[in-house]
Order: C-alpha cells, then structure tokens, then sequence
C-alpha cells in the first residue's frame, strides 16, 4: 500500500516534498545507475540496499518500478510514476491505470456483489473435453437471446437456474498454466475431466497437479459412462488414491457422471459448479472502470486487432479507453460468442472487442483508462520498457536467491517440483526435504513424479515460481531450451546427500553461488614483445567477438591449454583501453605469464553467475 501511495501521490512533477521524504519520478524500468543518480547516492548505495531487499543487480541493470520503490522508500524516497497523470483521488485511492491483480481494491470492499464463476475445463487427451465444452454450450445458451451466428471467441456464458456460468473455451492446462505464467488469475473452479473407460491417465495428473498449484477448487466429471467399457467406480478409486475422494465416497470433492455423448449428466455438472462457486463466495465490484485479462487476441482480416477479454472488475464499456500492455485502443464494437452487439459488460462476462491498436496475446491484463491520451502515453512507456526488459533475462526464482528473497519476506514457501528415476525414490526425498523447512520458509513440493524432466514441468516452474529437482534423471532439450528461455532453475543430482545439502544451504543463505563460463572472444598471437624488466607482452589480432580489459583468458596452443588467468594489461598502441573489438591489433598481458609463442590461441572468457 505504501507503494502505492508513493506511486500517486499528488506532488508536483520532478523533485518536491511529501510528508517529509523527497519525492523523484521514474520511469517504469530504470537502470541501477540513474536510479542512483535521481536520487544523489552513489550507485554502490543502492546496490547494497538492493541486496539488503533481496535484489542482485548491477549498475547497469534495469529495474522495475516496484523495485526501485521498495529500496527508494528504505532511502528515505517517495517515488512518483513518470508520466503518470495526477488523479483526482484521494491519496489511498489507486488510479485504474495502476491496478495491481487481481484488480482489487480496498474501496471495492463497499461495492461488491456476486459474479459468475469462470470454470477451465481440464484432463487427459481424448477424454472428452472439447465434447463436454460443446454440449454444455448447446444446451444451455443465456436466456432470451435471438441465437444469432455463434462464434468461437474462447469463452462463453450459460445459465443455469437464472445464475450464469463463464465458460473458458480452450481446454486443458496448457492454455490455463501459459496464462497463470504471465500472471493472469482467470480461472476459479477447473472441472477435470476424466473418461470412466480409461481412467486417471498421465495428463489426468498434470491437470491435477496445475490446478492445484493454482489453489483452484476442482470437480470430477467422469465422461463417456455411455459407453458398455464405462467403469466409473474404478475412475473412484484412482481419483481418491491422489487425494480427490469423491462426495459420494465421503470424500470433499464432488464427482458427476456425465456423458458427452449422450448428455447425460450435464445440468449435475452445472448444479455441482454452481455450488462451488456459492462456497467460494465470488464477488466484484462492477462501478469501477473495467481490468481484466485477456483470453485470446487475433488479427481479423477485416476488421482489424480483435482480442476476448475476459472483464473481471469493474464494467467494460463501449468507447472505453484502455491498455493492454503497449497496445492501446477505444472499444469501438463489443459483442459476445453469439454475435450479440454489447453496450456494456459486468464482471465475469467474456466479450470480443474491436478497436484496437495491436494484438494482444492470452494472458495480457487489460485496463481501461481516464482517456485516450492517457492510454497512448502509458502504451509508449510501455512499450519502452518491454524493449528494456527484452534485453535482461529474466529469472523465476534461482535457488541461490532463495535466501534473500526468504530475507526480504518475499518468499514463504519454496515450491519444488520433484522429479526421479524411480518410485521408490520419490517418498524418502519428499519427506527428508520437506524436513528441511522451518517457521520462515516451508518447502512445498508442488508435483511429484517419475520420468525425465519435461516441458509440463517447466511450464508449472514458471506458472508457481518453482526450482525443479531432478534426481537420477535427464531434462529432454525441449525441457532444456524452455528453462533457459523462462529462466527455471533445474537442478540434477545422482547423490540424494547432495540434493538435500544444496536445499538446506539454500535455506541458510550458505549455497555458493553456481558459474558458467561465457566464452566472449578469441585471438591469435602475432607478435611478441619483450619489455625490459617485466612479463612479455603479445601482440595479438582479435578474430572473433571482443577482448576486454577484466577478461578471464586461456592460452591455447595446438589445441592444449598452456594458461589460465587472467588480463593484466591491454592496450591498443601505447594507451590502456577496456575493450577492443574483432578485426584490431591490441597489445595484451597476462598475469604471471610471459611465455608466448607466435600462432597461441588466446580464448577470452567470463564467469557468469547462473543460479
Ligand atoms: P478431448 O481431447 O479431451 O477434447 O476429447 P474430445 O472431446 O475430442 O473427445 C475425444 C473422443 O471421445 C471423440 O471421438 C468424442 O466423440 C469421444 N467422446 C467424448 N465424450 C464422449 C462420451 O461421453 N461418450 C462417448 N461414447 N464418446 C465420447
């Protein structure tokens, strides 16, 4: 909340006072050293306060706003948004432009009524969803509408005993884990579905294993009982061997017969979600302007940018204004998966829109905004600080960070995703890790199971911030490339001594950092110079890449390594520089070495932290 205080304050624009602590702009991403200058400390200040918040950066690093608020206020700072317009609010009041998700506000409190619930259906291949997804939109249309051409826009609505069901339309995990790893927070109840002739299968247990990461409550339908091989008792008893008993066994989970085919069961499905979503008490506040989450975006032929979005607070009108990250737009058409044209759309209610100025993609947030000028100019800065951020990588959590960030109260639970060779392996190093815990940080194993390290695994590291553990097993290369690119720590261990030391290090800040060498650039010796009273130096042509001042570097000399150190010297002509770049002579020293000969290969190289 003080954040967001800092963020709105009414100040003038620039440097001014505020309750006492300076107050200074930024942007939406700023790097260590102009945060630093901004606020006149030395950036080695920062860095450290930084730290102390549980944030490893350098001085070049960028950082987001919320990062730098937090170091920012324990310097004394308020920090204002750049650009960002001054409202007529109170000062606890947040402007729409700024909603946090899940799009909740302390004045909402006064406002909320009930709203339908959004349900993802979810399972095995083949088990039935899409069949289940198709009937249920068939039989039970929203009342009164004139039936119009249907369209598939990836979400629909029906109702039920006067109450409306919001339906996602692509189905299975994939779509809900891609859209939770983005942040997005759509679902409310998952109905997974299981088909009674072949029972809880492998993406049964992936499904499981989602929904639950994602604290969402989950009802069984057991499909296709139509069919003579239907064993629906049997689907019973797998389901409650993982701990989703069914009602009708005594369990907490409610469990419906359906059959897609035949539509049976299907108002069961219906009454069992409505019921749910009566326990969970779903509610938003509809007089507010509109934020919500993006279902699917795509490029209409004629039409131009088309996104569904998905209202979730508030209510959407025609000729709102708003943003979706970078892409701005005014609704210029709303309608719903009948075609149906819209004035307006209250929470829960899926609507496509037209209008805007780019495509979104499923699991962008959307808000709407004071004005037009407001949107475009938010959009810019935006798009800004994707390209900024498009040039850092970006990490979930490294289990070397897990200290600080346990430090800083960032991080209660440590979400773990177990992967082993065996069955029998899997137990024992559940029950030692979750051992290893205590009051300030528990160690939650979120999936466990036997098999390679898969891209399923990866995705619900994103979507859950999670390090994936691998005991005796192998990540496939899809695996391999998806955590590089997402920024999943997966850990491998043969020795479960090893595994769990590394965790509980972890746990007390004790873990040494992990390297990889970063090869940056390569030269050969051309010449060789001998400097009265000192190390020889070489006289080198830069092949490949660059040579830099602070380099590590290693001597080859047909093929064998005959030096490893580091840079002592570098100079082009007679000045010391930091850096020279392919196709340049530099002249080069190393430590304690002297002993060149001409036609060394000299490999230049960095230690990059990885964890
Ligand atoms: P999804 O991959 O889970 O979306 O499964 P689909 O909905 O595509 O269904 C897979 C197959 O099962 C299709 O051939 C459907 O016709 C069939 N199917 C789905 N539900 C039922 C059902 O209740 N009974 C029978 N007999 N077949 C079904």
């Amino acid at each position: 909340m003080a954040k967001e205080k800092a963020r709105n304050k009414k100040g003038s624009g620039g440097k001014g006072r505020s309750s006492g602590r300076r107050v200074i702009e930024v942007p939406e991403t700023i790097t260590v050293r102009e945060l630093a200058k901004r606020m006149e400390t030395s950036p080695i200040q920062l860095i450290k306060e930084l730290m102390r918040n549980g944030i490893m950066a350098n001085i070049n690093q960028t950082l987001d706003y919320d990062s730098a608020a937090i170091v920012a206020e324990d310097l004394g700072f308020e920090l204002r948004m750049e650009g960002l317009p001054i409202f007529e609010v109170e000062e606890e009041e947040v402007p729409p432009a700024r909603l946090r998700r899940p799009f909740f506000r302390e004045e909402d409190l006064a406002h909320l009524v009930p709203r339908p619930p959004v349900v993802t259906v979810m399972g095995h291949v083949d088990h039935g969803k899409t069949s289940l997804l198709d009937v249920i939109r068939k039989t039970n249309v929203v009342a009164g509408e004139a039936g119009g051409i249907t369209q598939r826009i990836g979400a629909y609505q029906v109702e039920k005993q006067g109450r409306k069901i919001t339906f996602i339309d692509t189905p299975g995990h994939e779509a809900f884990t891609a859209m939770r790893a983005r942040g997005a927070q759509v679902t409310d109840i998952a109905v997974l579905v299981v088909a009674t002739d072949d029972g809880v299968m492998p993406q049964t247990l992936e499904a499981i294993d989602h929904a639950r990461a994602a604290q969402v409550p989950i009802i069984s339908a057991l499909n296709k009982i139509d069919k003579p091989t239907a064993h629906p008792e049997r689907a019973r008893k797998q389901l409650s061997e993982i701990g989703l008993t069914p009602d009708d066994w005594g369990g907490d989970t409610i469990c419906v017969d359906v059959s897609a085919k035949t539509q049976v069961g299907i108002e069961d499905l219906l009454d069992a979600i409505l019921l749910v979503a009566e326990d969970a008490a779903l509610t938003a506040n509809p007089d507010r302007p509109a934020a919500g989450t993006v279902i699917e975006g795509q490029l209409d032929r004629t039409r131009g940018p088309m996104a569904t979005v998905l209202v979730q607070a508030g209510t959407l009108h025609l000729g709102d204004d708003m943003l979706i990250n970078d892409i701005h737009g005014r609704v210029r058409a709303m309608f719903d998966e009948n075609g149906n044209r819209l004035q307006e759309a209250v929470p829960s209610t899926p609507v496509a829109i037209l209008g805007l100025s780019g495509v979104p993609q499923a699991g962008d947030i959307f808000e709407v905004v004071e004005d037009e000028k407001t949107a475009k100019t938010l959009a810019a800065q935006r798009a800004e600080g994707k390209r900024l951020a498009a040039l850092r990588p970006t990490r979930v959590l490294s289990l070397d960070e897990v200290y600080a960030q346990m430090q800083a109260g960032q991080v209660k639970e440590l979400n773990l995703i177990l992967k082993a060779e065996v069955q029998g392996a899997l137990e024992p190093i559940r029950t030692s890790l979750e051992r290893l815990g205590d009051e300030n940080l528990r160690v939650k194993i979120i999936r466990q199971d036997t098999g390679g390290i898969t891209e399923s695994d990866i995705m619900l590291a994103v979507a859950s911030k999670a390090i994936v553990i691998g005991f005796n097993v192998r990540q496939d290369p899809a695996a391999r490339l998806m955590a590089g690119a997402e920024g999943v720590d997966v850990r491998c261990y043969d020795v479960i001594y090893q595994l769990l030391d590394d965790i509980e290090k972890a746990l007390k800040g004790l873990l040494e950092p992990r390297y990889e060498e970063v090869v940056m650039g390569q030269a050969e010796v051309r010449a060789i110079f001998d400097i009265p009273r000192k190390r020889q130096v070489a006289g080198l042509y830069v092949q490949e890449g660059k040579v830099t001042r602070d380099a590590l570097a290693r001597v080859l000399r047909d093929g064998q390594k005959v030096y490893d150190g580091r840079v002592s010297s570098l100079k082009r002509y007679t000045e010391d520089v930091k850096e020279v770049a392919a196709d340049f002579e530099c002249g080069l020293g190393l430590e304690n070495f002297g002993d060149y000969q001409e036609g060394d290969i000299i490999e230049f190289y960095k230690q990059e932290r990885v964890g």
